[in-house]
């Protein structure tokens, strides 16, 4: 039996095979044997990566115009720019295998883009990589990428945002990973889906671990593989307990959330997907105060279009019937990461072209997701919550393009709803000035993964950091009551959707605060819902 630790992000006991996840893009240094076929071999992925970027090309201009169209064009000029073909020939001509001569030109010539002072010079270093890594996909068939046939554990080095939501959500019992943070989107992820994981785990990753059984304690934060009879046999019975008491649980199901006192408290679920609604009906929630679309940007190879954005907010809103729907709208950048963005590298991506920015400055994506979101506004009770917010004149500019569109789809004959205009209060600046914003938005509803990040300037992704990470810190707390109050004092609502609203230590904390809502993981709402009950505030 092999034992390991790790930090637990969700609570539970789960047990079943292992699944090694290893990046799709692993090349090493081999040798062709028949120089002629691999220059052959690699002829034909350059007209297969051709094919495939004209497809998106169309697609693009189509959908979302020229201008994001033309970033697509320009890789396609790579595939016939002959520093670059040139250099990969020469190298498998030396003997080196297609995707490895692939691989190293493109990281040479990215990294020279990269070094250059000029903005659009910079921007060509992504622009590298990603055809480079579209080429090596194609020469090494890995399309298929990781498939899961029955439930199982997922074990992985790190997993992005972008790779997490790609998988087979129904047969993932566990994320063990060595890497990432508890405040990382795919631990947020793992807490959405009611899944024991562990992060910073000590375990070795090698491709011997498939199949082999695993039980994952969420609990105590440990794994064991090849577990003996006594400890599967204590497992098991933890896994009773775990099982039992989230059955005791179900006395609160349909209840009011209401304090001993009469205090009324709404409790929301965060998601990131339609198929994520079922995490919600199960936990009881009463909205659905988070839905991070940029979810449904990931894990694509290009942009959603506004019917397929339509579809999905639709589903979302007439699966909840009434009850409110609270959609951030996209929140790309950071560690969310995707490729046809065309994002050039930053030395401080959480600091960077991240959020509202990216919205503000790249009209048409926005454009296409307001649109999306008002016409299926027509369906629900859906509210628009904009992330990364720092200034009054972002909101205002929000706003009056919010007014452009929805006139624009009334003169197209198309219907909305009453839509709420809200805002996050994740950034220290927005918190600060929380009484000059208020006036501006129906609501607030405060981020406190990032406000806490931005407050104390500590990564949120760096797990050395977790140490000093404190979420309680007395500065959070000030900001948290001063945003209820002015909050409260424009007579709008306010609630908290960051991972704090689920902590149960602070739960009378924020009710004497006066937070109106409170939006956390869906299995996280009945056991909040106890807490609210009892709670003599
Ligand atoms: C937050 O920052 O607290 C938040 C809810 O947004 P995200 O975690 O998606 O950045
Ligand atoms: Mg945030």
């Amino acid at each position: 039996m092999i034992t390991g630790r790790g930090r637990p992000v969700y609570q539970g006991v789960a047990i079943g095979r292992i699944y090694v996840h290893t990046k799709n893009q692993a090349v090493s240094d081999r040798k062709c044997s028949d120089i002629a076929k691999e220059l052959e071999r690699f002829q034909r992925a350059k007209e297969k990566a051709t094919e495939e970027l004209s497809a998106l090309y169309e697609k693009t201009a189509a959908e979302i115009g020229e201008e994001q169209a033309a970033i697509i064009e320009v890789q396609s000029l790579l595939l016939e720019d002959l520093d670059y073909i040139e250099g990969i020939e020469a190298m498998i001509k030396s003997g080196s295998d297609a995707a490895f001569s692939v691989h190293e030109i493109g990281d040479a010539q990215a990294s020279v883009f990269a070094s250059l002072d000029d903005d659009y010079m910079k921007a060509r270093a992504t622009d590298i990589r990603d055809i480079s890594d579209r080429l090596v996909r194609i020469l090494t068939g890995a399309d298929q990428g990781f498939r899961m046939d029955e439930p199982g554990i997922i074990v992985a080095e790190d997993l992005t945002p972008s790779e997490t939501v790609s998988l087979d959500k129904d047969k993932i019992l566990a994320f063990v990973t060595r890497q990432g943070s508890s405040n990382s989107h795919t631990a947020i992820l793992a807490r959405v889906m009611n899944i024991p994981s562990l992060v910073l785990t000590d375990i070795d990753i090698d491709p011997t671990l498939n199949g082999r059984t695993m039980i994952v304690d969420g609990f105590a934060g440990s794994y064991y593989i090849d577990p003996d009879d006594n400890t599967m046999a204590t497992m098991l019975e933890k896994q009773k307990k775990a099982g039992e008491y989230k059955a005791g649980l179900e006395t609160y199901r349909g209840k009011e959330s209401i304090t001993k006192s009469g205090r009324k408290v709404k409790l929301f679920a965060n998601i990131g997907s339609p198929s994520d609604i079922k995490y919600v009906i199960d936990g009881d929630a009463e909205g659905i105060g988070l839905l991070r679309s940029e979810f449904l940007y990931l894990g694509r190879d290009s942009f959603p279009t506004e019917d397929e954005l339509f579809g999905a907010y639709r589903e979302v809103l007439e699966a909840m019937n009434g009850k409110k729907v609270v959609i951030r709208t996209l929140d790309i950048g950071a560690d969310k990461k995707v490729d046809y963005f065309g994002l050039a590298p930053e030395e401080n991506p959480a600091l960077g072209y991240r959020g509202i920015r990216i919205c503000l400055t790249e009209r048409e994506i926005f454009r296409t997701q307001l649109r999306a979101i008002y016409r299926a506004s027509a369906y629900g009770n859906a509210a628009i919550m904009f992330p990364m917010i720092i200034s009054v004149k972002e909101v205002q500019e929000i706003k009056a393009f919010c007014r452009g569109i929805e006139e624009e789809l009334h003169s197209e004959g198309k219907q909305t709803g009453a839509v709420e205009l809200g805002i996050m209060i994740e950034t220290p600046a927005a918190a600060v000035i929380s009484d000059l914003l208020a006036p501006e938005v129906d609501f607030f509803s405060v981020g406190t993964n990032d406000l806490t990040q931005y407050t104390l300037a500590i990564d949120r992704q760096n797990e050395k950091l977790d140490a000093f990470y404190d979420a309680h810190h007395p500065a959070i707390m000030r900001l948290l009551e001063m945003i209820a109050a002015n909050a409260h004092k424009a007579g709008i609502w306010a609630g908290i959707c960051g991972e704090l609203a689920g902590d149960l230590s602070l739960t009378d904390e924020f009710l004497k605060m006066g937070y109106d809502e409170l939006s956390v993981a869906p299995s996280r709402v009945l056991e909040l819902r106890k807490n609210v009950i009892n709670s003599e505030v």
